[in-house]
């Protein structure tokens, strides 16, 4: 198919996610014809450097050697049984090695197949739990202000950012939102220096009062990535944990993003040194390859769910492709490649990168803040710094950066006035470098117009 036939045939029936597709009238979509590395190659021979992992999902680069082989060899054997009733060497292998990697406690895997299947199942697994432990008053979740936990019912009734939920808020659950931390302009006056975590307060306050009707607090723990990557520091997660502690409420971390390194260990939550009653995991858990997601759960709350049939307490959630042995066997092979190639010790180097660049961007007039948490990086864009004033979003700065970096070969996909980075985890320093150099060209250029 030619490059003119295959952008008629998309406009002509392609819904993208997550676009006005309006906007493809003057930037239609780009065909991409393969990967290699950590560059998407289009139809024309162009290259991008992938500088967001393709929405978060790549660790190790396109069209990986090793994930390649772990693919065909799994497809040479079975693609996909049912998994009820039967089970298979890739699903058992990743279980057991996941909980041995997970915080204490996480002892039991459920398998779904997109990280907000894997939220919804952590939702409903801490609601049933409550109602049959005795405790049937406890059916509501507290969550962050711009939080984001997916986009299915369950996952967007939790979440906090509008954009995504406020046209369906009729059909949402009632929760209860609490504000979060925003580091960057903290309601309090404090910097990420002299920070003691006074923004708990909020959710001190609510869980003391409400615990009784408390299900699960769920959390995208150091990192609030859709909300524009929000940093904040780990103890507020060790707050959380004791809190939970003291009122019998779920703590539920969602490290769908954060999982696999993205963190500079391979769970955010390590940074804490807490564990939490039921984790979920995605994205990066097949490398980028193929949609796969697991919720883990302690040993207690698996009890619950532990009797005769006739008790009625199973847990009765299903997905077609749960635990699909490709998935399992890419995914095994992704742990495969953090132990023996020692990705976290290797992660030193590029993350110094990332820092490295700190004060060239925050030298930038209209950069507010450039903001690091491990492999993640942002640059948050302000119309004026002093008063941290944001710039308009109808003007869609971001979306101009996009623009500016794709001419200059690479992917950045801001979020509103946010430019991050969060590349594969071997990205080569050099490449890493020049997707830096052209954010910051990039973010030159479009900022200019407003001096
Ligand atoms: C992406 C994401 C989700 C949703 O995962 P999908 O696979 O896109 O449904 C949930 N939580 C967080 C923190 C995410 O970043």
């Amino acid at each position: 198919m030619d490059k003119a036939e295959l952008l008629r045939l998309d406009r002509e029936h392609v819904w993208h996610p997550c676009t006005q597709q309006k906007d493809h009238e003057t930037l239609p979509p780009i065909p991409i014809a393969r990967g290699e590395g950590p560059y998407l190659i289009d139809v024309d021979g162009r290259r991008y450097i992938d500088g967001v992992s393709s929405w978060w999902v790549n660790l190790f680069g396109h069209n990986h050697p090793r994930l390649n082989r772990a693919l065909n060899d799994q497809a040479g054997r079975i693609a996909h049984h049912i998994f009820a009733g039967f089970t298979h060497e890739p699903a058992v292998e990743l279980s057991a090695r996941l909980c041995a990697l997970a915080p204490n406690g996480l002892n039991k895997v459920f398998f779904s197949d997109n990280g907000s299947a894997a939220v919804e199942v952590a939702l409903k697994m801490s609601f049933q739990f409550w109602q049959q432990s005795g405790r049937p008053e406890k059916t509501r979740f507290v969550s962050l202000s711009d939080a984001y936990h997916g986009e299915t019912l369950g996952a967007l009734s939790v979440g906090g950012c509008d954009l995504y939920r406020e046209v369906y808020r009729p059909i949402l659950l009632d929760g209860f939102r609490v504000q979060g931390p925003d580091c960057f302009r903290c309601p309090y006056g404090r910097n990420r220096q002299s920070c003691d975590i006074e923004c708990f307060e909020a959710m001190e306050r609510l869980v003391s009062e409400k615990h009784d009707e408390i299900a699960a607090i769920i959390i995208e723990p150091l990192i609030q990535g859709a909300a524009g990557m929000r940093i904040y520091p780990a103890g507020y997660l060790r707050r959380l944990r004791e809190l939970c502690d003291r009122f019998a409420v779920h703590y539920i971390a969602d490290e769908i993003a954060v999982g696999f390194g993205r963190t500079g260990r391979l769970f955010a939550n390590e940074h804490a040194g807490v564990s939490p009653d039921l984790m979920c995991l995605s994205k990066g858990i097949t490398g980028g390859y193929l949609p796969l997601a697991v919720t883990l759960a302690t040993d207690e709350i698996y009890q619950a769910f532990y009797d005769d049939y006739v008790s009625m307490k199973a847990f009765l959630h299903s997905h077609s492709y749960t635990g699909n042995p490709l998935a399992c066997a890419l995914a095994v092979e992704v742990l495969n490649i953090f132990e023996q190639e020692r990705v976290i010790e290797s992660l030193h180097e590029p993350m110094a990168l990332l820092e490295s660049w700190a004060p060239r961007f925050e030298a930038l007039p209209n950069v507010g803040e450039f903001r690091r948490g491990g492999m993640v990086a942002a640059v948050e864009l302000v119309q004026e710094k002093e008063t941290k004033t944001p710039f308009p979003w109808q003007e869609r700065r971001g979306l101009c950066v996009y623009r500016s970096a794709l001419a200059r070969g690479a992917l950045l996909r801001p979020l509103g006035n946010v430019v991050y980075f969060m590349p594969p985890l071997n990205t080569p320093l050099s490449i890493l470098e020049e997707l830096l150099g052209i954010a910051y060209d990039a973010i030159v250029e479009t900022t200019a117009a407003s001096r």
